[in-house]
C-alpha cells in the first residue's frame, strides 16, 4: 500500500479527512495538521484500521487530546480520533466502555445505577482509552485500580497484565485500547453524590481555568508544582503561554503556539535542574516533531 487513497479504498464508509487540523481536538488548542485524520465508528473498524496501517504508515491515537502537545508542524501520518467510539454497557457491577467514551458520560451512567468508584474522576476531561493508557487519576486514586480488563488491539488483558504504574501502562508503548471493563461497587445515591461534590470542590480549589493539559510534569518523590513554584516561575510568561499562578504544574495557553509551550517546558526543566538539581519529567505526551 503506498498512498492514503489506497488505504481508504478498504474503508468506503470511514469518516476521513486529508490535511486535517489537530488543534481543535486538543485542550491546549495548538498544533498543525496531520496528513490524514480518521474517525472510526466501531471497535471492529478501529481494529481493521490499525491492521491496515501497521507497517505501512506512521499513526497515532487521540482521545480527548487533554494530555497531548501537538507540534505546530503537525503529524506526518494518520491520526486516529476515537471520539465516536462511545458505547457504554453495564453487566451487574461491571461497566464496559468503548475507548472514546468520555469520563463525564461514564460517571453519569455509574451514578444513575448507584455504582461507586469513579467519583474521583469528576472534572478530568478524558476519554476512558486515554485515561487508562495514562493510568490517570488524582487524590491518591488511579483509574488502573478499577480496571477489570482491557480489550486492546492484540487481545484482552486482565488488570495485572496492563502493567499499571504511576501514570504508566503497557498501552503507552503504542498498543491501542478498544474498550475497558471497570469493576464498580454498589453504593447509595447520597453517598456517591457527596463524594462527587467533595472531589469537585477540591478540584475547583486547585485547578486553574484556561487552555491546558492538566499537570505538565510527573510528581516523582516531589510535587512538580511546588518545585516550579520554589524556582520562582509562577506566572512566568514565554510567548503566548505562561505558568499558572494558581498551580505551577499547569501551563496555560493564552494565544500561543505549540513551540511557545515546548520552549516554556524546556525553560522550566533547565531552571529547576540548575536551581534545585531536580530533573523534571514530562507527563504530557508529544505528537509530531519538536
Ligand atoms: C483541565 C485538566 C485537568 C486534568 N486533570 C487530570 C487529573 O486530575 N488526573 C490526571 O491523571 N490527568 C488529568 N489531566 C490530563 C488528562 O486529562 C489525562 O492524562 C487523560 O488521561 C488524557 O485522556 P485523553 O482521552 O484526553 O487522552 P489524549 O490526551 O488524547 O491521549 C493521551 C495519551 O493516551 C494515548 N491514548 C489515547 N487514547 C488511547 C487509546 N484508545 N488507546 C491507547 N492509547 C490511547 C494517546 O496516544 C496519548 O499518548 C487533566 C487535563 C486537563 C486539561
Amino acid at each position: 500500500m503506498n498512498s492514503y487513497d489506497d488505504f481508504l479504498k478498504n474503508f468506503p464508509d470511514l469518516v476521513a479527512y486529508k490535511n486535517y487540523p489537530m488543534a481543535t481536538h486538543t485542550t491546549f488548542n495548538v498544533g498543525g495538521n496531520c496528513d490524514l485524520a480518521v474517525f472510526p465508528k466501531s471497535a471492529v473498524t478501529l481494529k481493521k484500521i490499525i491492521d491496515h496501517l501497521k507497517g505501512n504508515f506512521p499513526y497515532c491515537v487521540i482521545g480527548n487530546g487533554s494530555n497531548v502537545l501537538c507540534s505546530d508542524k503537525g503529524f506526518r501520518g494518520v491520526c486516529i480520533f476515537t471520539k465516536h467510539l462511545t458505547k457504554i454497557t453495564l453487566r451487574s457491577n461491571i461497566l464496559e466502555a468503548e475507548c472514546g467514551a468520555k469520563l463525564s458520560d461514564i460517571l453519569k451512567v455509574s451514578v444513575d445505577s448507584n455504582l461507586s468508584g469513579l467519583e474521583f474522576t469528576v472534572g478530568i476531561p478524558a476519554t476512558i482509552g486515554g485515561l487508562v493508557a495514562m493510568n490517570g487519576g488524582c487524590f491518591n486514586k488511579n483509574i488502573g485500580d478499577l480496571v477489570c480488563y482491557v480489550k486492546a488491539e492484540n487481545g484482552v488483558y486482565n488488570n495485572l497484565q496492563c502493567d499499571f504504574n504511576y501514570r504508566q501502562s503497557r498501552f503507552l508503548e503504542g498498543e491501542i485500547i478498544l474498550a475497558v471493563g471497570l469493576k464498580l461497587k454498589v453504593s447509595e445515591e447520597d453517598i456517591i453524590a457527596q463524594k462527587i461534590k467533595r472531589f469537585k470542590d477540591a478540584r475547583g480549589k486547585s485547578q486553574p481555568s484556561g487552555k491546558s493539559c492538566g499537570s505538565v510534569f510527573l510528581n516523582q518523590g516531589y510535587f512538580a508544582g511546588k518545585v516550579i513554584d520554589k524556582a520562582g516561575l509562577k506566572g512566568y510568561r514565554l510567548g503566548g503561554c505562561y505558568v499558572s499562578e494558581k498551580h505551577a504544574n499547569f501551563i496555560i495557553n493564552d494565544g500561543g503556539k505549540a513551540e511557545d509551550i515546548y520552549n516554556l517546558i524546556k525553560f522550566i526543566k533547565e531552571t529547576v535542574l540548575n536551581t534545585q538539581g531536580i530533573a523534571l519529567t514530562e507527563e504530557v505526551r508529544y505528537i509530531g516533531e519538536f
